[in-house]
């Protein structure tokens, strides 16, 4: 059995979502059947989900460019346990450790100096695999947090001493995870300040991918009120002002309210007037490292044109991470001042080859990294760093 799942599934009132399906899948094909499931880098890894499967197999990079080679390697070890090749002995870790999301991209940093060692264990013929989850913070689940998983051969001492290992160094460099970002004003005073473009300014506590909205408009308000140009918002989750755009047609001029209609405590919408730059069915086929070759859907679209301040609305929610979605709408990313976009780590993927210079900013929103924004009710206590342990 292989289950592609993601690994922090919250459905309405049950926190482990995979742990309960991967429960119910062992009761259905019995202990002798291998169940093997690639989980997102992402994944709040619990007890139960270890316990009733033969291999749990995660992405290894964020941005996830590896989902296809993991992909292809959990069929792989499958196929090996199944032949009796291997028999996997699991060895789990769960340190209090809680990283916020924009602080554990694999470039560079503590889940770099993680995945580095995990690489060099896995040179050895007697691991059979190795996953550190970064976890998913914002589930506010009792296991949500950073996790290490580790599978070896037929021998529990190795896998128990590797994973330990592993867990030592998460906790030595637990203070790397912390994460700042400037605040907006200033991060847009130094992307006008910057002398090349374009400056990409990531807008990471709106993050789609992270269950955010999509329509804050802090980082906008700014950029209007400054008057920054050439410069491009990408993209607002705004089906109604794309509505009022296609009504008025491409070339006319229009006044709307902008974004922030999902969730006041994050910002309210902006009025702005402006042209009518084009409409589109949004429709587009990613081509960076991540998804490449996927088609992708943004709904509806139109941009409007305000002193060329460009602002992409877009009718389905989908996270600013692929340059094709400004250039499917007519924009040219490269050609741009100011890029903002609505994501927290896969955009560097695409956009960081573009770039003159990368800027995080810590505006209002649901995937905010600044983890002292909320309230946390339900990961277990203590857990760094809610609690300076
Ligand atoms: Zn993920």
């Amino acid at each position: 059995m292989l289950l592609d799942l993601h690994g922090a599934m919250v459905p309405e009132g049950l926190e482990d979502g995979e742990g309960d399906l991967l429960r119910a899948v062992r009761a259905t094909v019995g202990s002798a059947v291998p169940v093997v499931a690639t989980l997102d880098f992402h994944a709040n890894v619990t007890a139960e989900m270890v316990r009733h499967t033969t291999l749990l197999h995660g992405y290894k990079t964020y941005p996830h460019v590896d989902m296809d080679a993991r992909g292809r390697e959990a069929t792989e070890r499958l196929r090996d346990v199944v032949a009796k090749r291997r028999r996997p002995t699991v060895a789990w870790r769960q340190p209090p450790l809680l990283p916020p999301i924009a602080g554990q991209l694999t470039a560079r940093g503590p889940m770099r100096r993680l995945y580095d060692r995990a690489a060099e264990m896995e040179r050895d013929p007697r691991v059979v695999t190795i996953s550190i989850f970064a976890g998913f913070p914002l589930a506010d689940i009792r296991d949500a947090g950073l996790s290490v998983y580790v599978a070896t051969d037929g021998d529990p001492g190795l896998a128990d001493r590797l994973a330990d290992e592993l867990t030592a160094i998460a906790w030595a460099h637990r203070r790397e995870f912390l994460h700042t970002a400037l605040p907006v004003r200033e991060a847009v005073a130094h992307a006008l300040a910057a002398d090349g473009r374009p400056v990409v300014l990531a807008d990471i506590a709106d993050n789609t991918g992270g269950g955010a909205a999509g329509d804050t408009t802090e980082i906008l308000r700014e950029l209007l009120r400054v008057g920054a140009r050439p410069a491009t918002v990408a993209c607002v989750w705004d089906a109604d002002a794309v509505q009022a755009c296609a009504r008025a047609g491409v070339g006319a001029t229009v006044t709307v309210d902008v974004g922030g209609k999902v969730d006041p405590s994050h910002g309210a919408p902006v009025r702005v007037t402006g042209r009518v730059r084009t409409l589109g069915d949004g429709r587009f086929v990613h081509k960076g490292p991540m998804l490449r070759g996927l088609e992708g859907r943004l709904g509806p679209t139109a941009v409007l044109d305000v002193n060329d301040l460009k602002i992409i609305l877009i009718s389905l929610r989908w996270q600013t991470l692929d340059p094709e979605m400004l250039r499917v709408v007519g924009v040219d990313p490269a050609a741009e001042r100011i890029l903002v976009v609505k994501s927290s780590v896969h955009y560097r993927a695409a956009f960081e080859p573009l770039a003159h210079a990368i800027i995080e900013v810590d505006a209002p929103g649901l995937s905010s990294s600044n983890l002292a924004r909320f309230t946390f009710k339900h990961v277990r206590r203590p857990i760094f760093p809610l609690d300076d342990v």
